[in-house]
């Protein structure tokens, strides 16, 4: 059986002693086992404190993004084999606000999901449609070219150690959840999309959902069928708040 997982994006927020006072909470909360798996993305600079505070937790760690480059003259990058200095499990690939901010394509986010799991990283590949591409009726054309760029890449395997995120970037920090029907309707397309390639690794694929997820609208999300988590942005910046997720996930 698929564990929820329960992953918190900080993006670019805090600063150390939040970040601590964070982790520190968590670490009090997270010893009450739900049967939940529970993870958070610090900025860079934290996954130190991270690593530090959450060894021999239950709490896992990961990074928000990694360039794909091994070594060299990047300034201001940071690469895969860094992360795992760092003892990240989890990297992010293709966050939506790294698609449309940083202007990371389909390729580029295939080349990061490639590095990490080169790297021996489990990548969480993030996808999901804007507003528009919704009201135009292409959200699954959307996802589907966004999954396809890295299927094509990586192949099927490349799914047996990594997560998919379906964020909807009309729903990121903008406190509308798509209902569990609309959420549950695209985990199941991307689902079947695995399916039809290799149905063990569709079947322990974890889907996450990602957009405004909070401790009321959580466990209804998390009872669809295909709904094996979230992926959450400024819940989680909060103990309680996220351990309120975390707990509706039991
Ligand atoms: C995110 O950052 O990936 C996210 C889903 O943010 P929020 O939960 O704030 O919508």
């Amino acid at each position: 059986m698929r564990r929820i997982l329960v992953a918190g994006n900080w993006k670019m927020h805090g600063s150390r002693v939040m970040v601590r006072e964070l982790l520190q909470g968590l670490l009090a909360g997270a010893e009450k086992e739900t049967g939940a798996d529970l993870a958070v993305f610090p900025p860079f600079p934290y996954l130190c404190d991270a690593q530090a505070m959450l060894e021999g937790s239950p709490i896992a760690w990961g990074a928000q993004n990694l360039n794909p480059v091994g070594q060299g003259a990047h300034t201001g990058e940071v690469s895969a084999g860094m992360l795992l200095d760092f003892g990240c499990r989890y990297v992010l690939a293709g966050h939506s606000e790294r698609r449309t901010i940083y202007r990371e394509s389909d390729e580029d986010v295939a080349d990061r999901f490639e590095a990490a799991l080169a790297a021996g990283l489990e990548p969480v590949l993030c996808v999901g449609e804007t507003l528009e591409e919704r009201e135009r009726g292409e959200t699954e054309s959307v996802v589907d070219r966004q999954l396809a760029a890295v299927l094509d890449r990586c192949g099927i395997e490349g799914f047996a150690r990594a997560i998919v995120a379906y964020e909807p970037v009309w729903a990121i920090g903008t406190g509308k959840t798509a209902s569990p029907d609309q959420a549950q309707a695209v985990h199941s397309f991307i689902r079947d999309k695995f399916v039809s390639q290799d149905d063990i690794i569709a079947g322990q694929l974890r889907i996450l959902y990602g957009g405004s997820v909070n401790g009321s609208n959580a466990a209804e999300l998390f009872a669809r069928e295909d709904i094996d988590g979230g992926l959450v942005g400024g819940a989680s910046l909060k103990a309680e708040d996220f351990l309120a997720i975390y707990r509706a996930a039991a």
